[in-house]
């Protein structure tokens, strides 16, 4: 858990967020700067950088059922959502520690800017 990682640093309670779920793998929170209607960060509690460093694809499968569960609970399984994984600069990702952003609420174009 590094001291200087913002999402280690919000688990940890360091700094404020908005909690939507915790499980004991995972915990839940609203984007500080949400970019749809809903706007989730789902991020597992161990601190691994990006998708390309899972060792154990569990997690993976863990932050993705919270996340289509938290799509039923905010109201937008049958609207439909988004789920994205940025990895690495090109990919956007600008908080290395793996985080999926649950989007909804909103029709949504293709491709991504
Ligand atoms: P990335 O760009 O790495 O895929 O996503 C990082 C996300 O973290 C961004 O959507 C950004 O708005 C969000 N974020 C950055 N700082 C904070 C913060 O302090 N609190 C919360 N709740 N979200 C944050
Ligand atoms: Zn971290």
């Amino acid at each position: 858990m590094p001291d200087d990682c913002l999402f280690c640093r919000i688990i940890r309670g360091e700094i404020p967020a908005t909690f939507v779920a915790q499980t004991p793998e995972c915990v839940a929170f609203r984007d500080i700067d949400p970019q749809t209607p809903t706007h989730i960060v789902i991020v597992p509690r161990e601190h691994i950088p990006t998708l390309a460093d899972v060792k154990d694809p569990l997690i993976v499968g863990q932050l993705s059922r919270l996340a289509t569960d938290l799509a039923e609970s905010e109201g937008i399984g049958q609207s439909g959502y988004r789920v994205v994984v940025n990895t690495n600069a090109d990919g956007g990702q600008t908080v290395y520690h793996l985080h999926m952003h649950l989007l909804g609420g909103r029709r949504m174009t293709w491709p991504p800017g």
